[in-house]
């Protein structure tokens, strides 16, 4: 799957159900649902409040769950999760938790503080054990904080040729058990976790490829595993005309679980606190520095980080930018404006719009580039003009 099928896939792959499927459900919709009243995105530049930018830490060969001895520690690495970290992080976890307990260590350290790593915590200390993170920076400053916060179990995360039987049997298994972690935490203040539906729009019909569709550019061929799992997601529905307000020929609605970031990462460190958890600032610059760690047994949860740290590079970084507009708590729908690069969530911290570069595989650049963004609202912003 390339590139920017990714964009659409991701945002929502509850697109995939089959055309019949979308007939009957539409019938349906036309049945009993009356045209959805939308409130306007106020999409505008100048009402852009952060554009900020991370770099997805992807492996050709997926995620790195596995144990090393090394320095007479045991070193538990959880890392690598690509576009997926959020999602997956639960199910992870669970992989890794066997690695530690089987070192029979109650004390253990988790160096790394963004999804993974705080994730990684929280399963550790409901296994009832003692845990200390070490990290360069903790939420909001993590690169997981700047991510879009879709469930996107399948994004980024390995290639093609890696997805062997057994890889994607793993994927399963780690995306059901995150799915069912995540929808414990529904219904919270705050909303953490929310499910919302959302609009993909199109100027041609669905069956139709984009033109040039994703060929022009060096990211790798993308497993489909998103069938293994299709009974998690609800199914989308084509839209006719007169069942939305856009004024673009073809619509489907989905429906779409999200993050808020901002109340989940809060919630995950209070939670990590409440029950006895410590954060220590560290920055380590070589492996070895591990070995001074009191703790015996150490989970190696630096995301990106890995590849310096461990000198592993094998890890790719993959740039994302996002922007986020003045929140709009009226604005409850997501949107993908199909071959227009623009896909919005919206988060409770700011309506969120991402557009991806022309570049962003193997590119570790992470400064802001202001015009990308601004284009991509522009564009959304035609979708509302009057
Ligand atoms: C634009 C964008 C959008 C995304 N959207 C989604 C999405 O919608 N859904 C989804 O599931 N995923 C998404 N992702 C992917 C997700 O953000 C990542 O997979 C995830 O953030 C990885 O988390 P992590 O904890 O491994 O890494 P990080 O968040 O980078 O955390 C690494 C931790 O290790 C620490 N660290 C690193 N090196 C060192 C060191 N040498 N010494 C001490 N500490 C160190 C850091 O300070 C930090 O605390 C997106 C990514 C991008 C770029």
């Amino acid at each position: 799957m390339h590139r920017r099928d990714l964009l659409l896939r991701s945002a929502s792959t509850a697109l995939a159900a089959l055309p019949g499927t979308h007939a009957r459900a539409a019938d349906q919709a036309a049945a009993f649902a009356p045209p959805a009243a939308l409130a306007p995105i106020r999409a505008r530049p100048d009402r852009i409040i952060d554009v900020s930018v991370c770099t997805r830490p992807f492996r050709a060969q997926g995620p790195r769950i596995e144990a090393e001895r090394r320095f007479g520690k045991t070193i538990v690495h959880n890392y690598g999760h690509g576009g997926s970290g959020w999602s997956l992080s639960w199910g992870a976890a669970m992989f890794a938790l066997p690695l530690l307990l089987a070192t029979r260590e109650r004390h253990i350290a988790i160096v790394g503080c963004g999804a993974i790593g705080l994730t990684m915590a929280r399963v550790a200390q409901r296994a009832g054990l003692r845990v200390h993170i070490y990290c360069k920076e903790r939420p909001p400053e993590v690169r997981s904080s700047a991510a879009t916060g879709m469930w996107s179990p399948e994004s980024r995360l390995c290639t093609l040729e890696h997805a062997t039987p057994a890889f994607a049997q793993q994927w399963e298994a780690m995306a059901r058990s995150s799915f069912k972690a995540f929808q414990r935490l529904l219904g919270l203040p705050g909303d953490p976790i929310g499910w919302h539906d959302g609009y993909t729009l199109s100027d041609i019909p669905f069956d139709q490829p984009l033109p040039g569709n994703g060929h022009s550019n060096d990211e790798p061929e993308y497993p489909d595993l998103e069938a293994r799992i299709r009974d998690l997601r609800p199914r989308s529905v084509v839209l006719a005309p007169h069942e939305h307000p856009f004024r673009v020929p073809h619509a489907r609605r989905y429906t779409q679980m999200t993050f808020n970031l901002a109340a989940y990462s809060r919630l995950l460190l209070d939670e990590f606190m409440r029950d006895g958890g410590e954060i220590e600032q560290r920055d380590f610059v070589h492996l070895r520095q591990f070995a001074g760690l009191k703790e015996r047994t150490i989970v190696n949860a630096t995301g990106y980080g890995a590849r310096a740290l461990l000198g592993d590079h094998s890890i790719i970084p993959v740039r994302g930018q996002t922007a986020r507009l003045v929140p709009q708590p009226e604005v409850s729908y997501g949107l993908i404006y199909r071959g227009h690069n623009v896909v919005v969530v919206p988060r409770r911290d700011g309506l969120l719009v991402q557009a991806q570069g022309e570049r962003d595989f193997g590119n570790h650049n992470t400064e802001p580039d202001r015009g990308l963004s601004e284009a991509a609202v522009e564009r959304l912003g035609r979708l509302f003009a009057a």
